[in-house]
């Protein structure tokens, strides 16, 4: 308001100069109420200062246009969509998540905990690892980092929310195999090799291949277990093993943004994976590789990230 008061906007240059340590500090809110700009009597008890009329109509066009320009909360409710109204599109399964987003009951959002959301609860005990809350509730925050694509954004999101599924649950939806997509396609390609001929589909069907739960196509695979230590390396250097918690639930960094960007470049390790699985080919580690630098790259190429990196490095293996 100061600024406005003076420069010649209300009060000449000179006048304002005498009592620019009077009004400088007066803000909008002191000079309104909800129903428009107090009276000039009451501006001048307010500023210690007499106005003329003239003055006093500058500044209640100055208000006015305030206003206009930056809506008082006041009149806010009334225009945009509320929290409520955006997440009621959401569907199925996340009336509890939606109501504690929304906020409705607060006595519900204190006592909120996400093992009391079932299909996370099942995700976390199906991988055989214990829930941490506050890891998942930095996972949580993930979906909504703007600096990466929408199709990233989606695919943690639903991995979070425990509704990324391997072939032992899409089987219940469809003519698939519940088996795994990649130990299947190794051993058909092992076994078309030793009978040098196509194998039959009685052949096909008489091999043991594990099924595709949730632990198996993202951990326990032989094939992803190795993929994902090789693409870790090739991303962090150092020599170590990347374990199951940290790869599929994430590690504390310390800082919250470290967290968030070894969470997210597992994430990324996992989409890269799961794209294969669902083409229904071998992953190819070289592409992955390729593929989840150069993503980290572009993500990193933020300031606010790329500040992340040593941080994460250095806490890797430890
Ligand atoms: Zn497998």
């Amino acid at each position: 308001m100061g600024v406005m008061l003076g420069g010649g906007n209300i009060f000449g240059r000179v006048r304002y100069e005498r009592i620019k340590d009077q009004v400088r500090n007066t803000t909008v809110e002191d000079v309104c109420t909800e129903e428009g700009i107090r009276s000039k009597e009451q501006i001048i008890a307010l500023l210690g200062v007499a106005i003329t009329e003239v003055e006093y109509g500058k500044l209640r066009d100055c208000i006015k246009y305030i206003r206009n320009k930056y809506k008082p909360e006041w009149n806010l409710p009334g225009l945009g969509k509320s929290v409520i109204d955006l997440l009621s599109t959401v569907k199925k399964g996340s009336k509890k998540f939606r109501s504690v987003m929304s906020g409705r009951g607060s006595k519900v959002y204190k006592k909120f905990k996400f093992e009391d959301i079932r299909p996370i609860n099942t995700l976390w005990a199906q991988m055989g690892i214990t829930m941490d809350e506050r890891l998942l509730g930095c996972g949580m925050l993930l979906w909504n980092v703007r600096e990466i694509d929408t199709e990233m954004r989606q695919f943690i999101f639903k991995w979070n929310q425990g509704m990324v599924h391997g072939n032992t649950v899409i089987s219940h939806f469809g003519d698939v195999d519940r088996k795994c997509t990649f130990c299947k396609l190794k051993q058909v390609n092992e076994l078309k090799i030793a009978l040098g001929r196509e194998p039959t589909n009685v052949e096909i069907e008489g091999m043991q291949v594990p099924d595709e739960n949730r632990p198996h196509i993202f951990w326990e695979c032989p094939i992803v277990y190795q993929c994902v230590q090789e693409v870790y390396h090739n991303l962090w250097g150092g020599n170590g093993q990347v374990d199951k918690k940290s790869f599929l639930m994430g590690k504390d960094m310390g800082i919250l943004e470290a967290t968030m960007l070894h969470m997210l470049s597992n994430m990324c390790i996992k989409y890269r994976i799961w794209k294969y699985k669902l083409a229904g080919v071998l992953p190819k580690v070289n592409c992955i590789k390729n593929d989840v630098s150069r993503w980290m790259d572009e993500l990193t190429w933020y300031h606010k990230w790329r500040i992340m990196l040593p941080l994460v490095r250095r806490q890797i293996y430890v």
